[in-house]
């Protein structure tokens, strides 16, 4: 048996992609007219009619909550800003917990972080690559006040289930729905199906600005304590006469004008470009299920997977060689974006050794939490051997892409069948 991939038999995919762009003349157009304007941003850090941010931030958030159906949406300068105000909005002391997953990036866990609260990882599914009310009852303690749930590669999270949990132990619910935008749920969209949530719009994802994000609820609490961590709210409170809230402080998390024009068209397009990037996942599904070598998502009518990444897992009793093997062969068709492993944040340095902030252990002090190898077994495995991800948001692709590329996969997977 060769372990060298032998590919004398010519290469499948022969093309390049071009990069994945989402913006278009409308953009373009808009941008002209903040420019024309002369008013890149109309904030005020202050207790005034601008301290909601100027006529685009405005209409963006407007035609937000229209388009996402919620009460409130609240543009920020980027989705990890958004994580900050989320975690922000929900008043957390310190050395509290929050339950998030390994699986995401790293701005999730450090969001919790910053408000002086310990993450907890909870394993992920190794069917949804999300934390799952399962993973998360263990890890529950008289401690624990919230759960951030991540819709990763573009399916939701099973929030039914979380929320019902976190309603039995009076926990709140974020959701980062970063790499989710437009995925459903039952019948509802990612994102707005926890207590507070959200999406970036930063260069890799399916709509961007560039750099920035939006956070979504219908609660009103939540949405003031968020407008005010996003701009000062240590110098806003009292003014604004907030007497129900702990004292606060805040940053600017703004989003400028320019950002929010961009912003308004990417979200009238959000709808389109996130069913193609459905589309093409589905079709990889349909073509790869049949292979026994692999396990891809299963397409289900509760669920609309919007593949930010197509998450592909070996089945390695029925494989010869390495995930790296595989990789090599893979990139060798001509396959572009191919992701060895995911993440995995409890192995960073940060967790291992306890230590965000100088020389001391704060905010863990006297905390038990574990962030010893081991704690997460699916996450570990997957993201050490086998779990493959293909970035869909990466390139532009048509269906015809998608067969060629299953059909390269397959290729390569019936060379190393066992
Ligand atoms: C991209 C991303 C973020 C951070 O968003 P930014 O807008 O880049 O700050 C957070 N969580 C997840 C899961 C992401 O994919």
């Amino acid at each position: 048996m060769s372990t060298k991939y032998d590919r004398t038999n010519s290469k499948l995919i022969n093309k390049s992609f071009r990069r994945y762009n989402s913006i278009g003349e409308e953009e373009i157009a808009e941008v002209n007219q903040v420019l024309q304007s002369g008013i890149l941003s109309d904030y005020i850090g202050a207790w005034n009619d601008k301290f909601y941010g100027g006529k685009y931030v405005k209409e963006c958030e407007k035609f937000a909550c229209e388009l996402f159906g919620v009460k409130h949406a609240i543009t920020v300068n980027s989705w990890t800003s958004g994580l900050e105000c989320a975690v922000g909005s929900i008043n957390l002391n310190p050395g509290d917990e929050v339950i998030t997953s390994p699986w995401t990036m790293s701005a999730t866990a450090i969001s919790i972080l910053h408000w002086n609260a310990v993450p907890v990882f909870a394993d992920i599914c190794p069917d949804s690559y999300c934390i799952t009310a399962e993973t998360i009852r263990p890890l529950i303690t008289s401690k624990t006040k919230a759960i951030i749930a991540v819709d990763i590669f573009g399916r939701s999270a099973e929030l039914d289930q979380i929320n019902k949990l976190a309603k039995e132990h009076n926990l709140k619910v974020i959701s980062d729905t970063a790499q989710a935008p437009w995925a459903s749920y039952k019948g509802k969209l990612a994102g707005t199906l926890a207590d507070i949530g959200g999406y970036s719009l930063n260069f890799h994802k399916h709509i961007n600005c560039g750099e920035g994000g939006i956070i979504v609820t219908n609660d009103d609490e939540l949405a003031e304590r968020a407008m005010l961590i996003r701009n000062h709210a240590e110098s806003v409170v009292e003014k604004k006469g907030v007497i129900n809230l702990s004292n606060m402080i805040g940053h600017n998390f703004r989003m400028g004008e320019i950002e929010a024009a961009i912003t308004i068209h990417q979200l009238k397009k959000l709808p389109k470009l996130a069913e193609t990037r459905s589309r093409f996942g589905n079709r990889l599904v349909k073509n790869l299920k049949v292979c026994d070598l692999i396990k891809v998502p299963e397409i289900s009518t509760d669920i609309t997977n919007v593949y930010y990444v197509f998450p592909i897992q070996l089945v390695p009793e029925k494989l010869n060689a390495s995930r790296e093997q595989i990789c090599k062969a893979l990139e060798q068709e001509g396959i572009p974006g191919v992701q060895r492993g995911y993440q995995n944040l409890h192995m960073l340095p940060v967790f291992q050794k306890k230590q965000a902030y100088g020389n001391s252990n704060f905010p863990w002090l006297d905390s038990t939490v574990s962030y010893a190898k081991g704690i997460c077994p699916v996450a570990e495995i997957l993201h050490e051997e086998l779990f493959i991800g293909l970035s869909l948001c990466h390139y532009e692709y048509t269906l015809e892409d998608m067969d060629l590329i299953s059909e390269a996969i397959l290729k390569v997977l019936s060379y190393f069948k066992a």
